[in-house]
């Protein structure tokens, strides 16, 4: 009867949540000691000018527990968000990202090379990570200027005048900034002109059906005149096929990033790649 289904379905919803608790604990048990255990790697993504050069690469956390096998950032940047966890695991990227960057310094073919490193609003609001950047970048030797903070157009919203101040003060290091996963935030234009941005980031879900949904073409076109007129560097991320490389040319789109050109993986592999293959 009725009231026999209702309670079985309490219980089916309850051993899914309980279920999803679980993972969660997991997880975060895991993650507690995955810094200590070494189990965090970065992969590098090459991004392109459409010249065919290499810019450099947005640098992408990765994390393989024993028990759990490789875990994605989808899933447990947002844990790490939420426990702290992100400060310390955000600090140990951007200590072997200006690392690498200094590396590159002593190679004529890489020393102009810049990484792209994923940062949550969470250290941007943490009091000490000003001097965390001053100090890493110091430390390393790494070219402040060959340091771009990719921050999401989401998460910037949320506490927009705190965000600006952070910033400039990051700015004046000589770090540069791009806005991750833009078109999918609500930013006001006047906001955008208060940002010290270097370089807007069209979200790869507007690529992926570029060349089926006429309306994610005029975002991609109004994204690319914003950044002609604001002067703002553009990069197309998710590039998966020849034909969204070509469409997204021909709006006039300058940088690119996806698996069509790169996909994430050692830095090894980054070096051997000086042209955009096949195109
Ligand atoms: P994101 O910054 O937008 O990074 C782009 C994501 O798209 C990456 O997923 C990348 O592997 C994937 N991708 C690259 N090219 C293609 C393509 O052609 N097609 C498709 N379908 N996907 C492509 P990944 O590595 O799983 O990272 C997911 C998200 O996790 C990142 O999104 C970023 O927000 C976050 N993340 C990664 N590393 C870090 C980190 O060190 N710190 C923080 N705070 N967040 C990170
Ligand atoms: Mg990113
Ligand atoms: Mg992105
Ligand atoms: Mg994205």
């Amino acid at each position: 009867d009725a009231k026999n289904r209702g309670r079985n379905r309490y219980c089916f919803y309850d051993s899914k949540l309980q279920a999803k608790v679980l993972a969660r604990s997991a997880l975060h048990t895991g993650l507690r000691h995955a810094l200590s255990q070494q189990q965090f790697s970065l992969h590098f993504q090459p991004q392109y000018h459409r010249d065919g050069q290499v810019l450099g690469a947005e640098v992408l956390l990765r994390w393989f527990d024993a028990e759990l096998g490789p875990v994605s950032p989808a899933e447990f940047i947002p844990l790490a968000e939420d426990s702290g966890l992100i400060l310390p695991i955000g600090a140990w990227v951007l200590q072997q990202s200006c690392q690498q960057l200094a590396d590159w310094q002593h190679d004529t073919l890489k020393a102009d090379w810049h990484l792209a490193v994923n940062l949550s609003v969470r250290q941007l609001h943490d009091p000490k990570f000003v001097e965390l950047v001053r100090n890493t970048l110091q430390q390393t030797g790494a070219n402040p200027a060959n340091l771009v903070l990719e921050l999401t157009e989401t998460q910037l919203l949320e506490d927009i005048e705190a965000v600006i101040v952070k910033m400039q003060q990051l700015g004046e290091l000589g770090v540069r900034f791009s806005l991750d996963d833009f078109g999918t935030g609500y930013s006001s234009l006047s906001y955008l002109k208060r940002l010290p941005l270097n370089q807007l980031k069209i979200d790869g879900s507007f690529v992926r059906d570029l060349l089926d949904d006429p309306s994610d073409e005029a975002i991609i076109r109004t994204i690319l005149a914003l950044g002609n007129s604001l002067e703002l560097a553009v990069i197309a991320e998710g590039v998966e096929t020849v034909e969204q490389y070509l469409a997204l040319r021909n709006l006039g789109c300058q940088q690119f990033q996806g698996y069509l050109l790169g996909r994430p993986a050692p830095v090894a592999e980054l070096s051997t790649r000086h042209q955009t293959p096949g195109l």
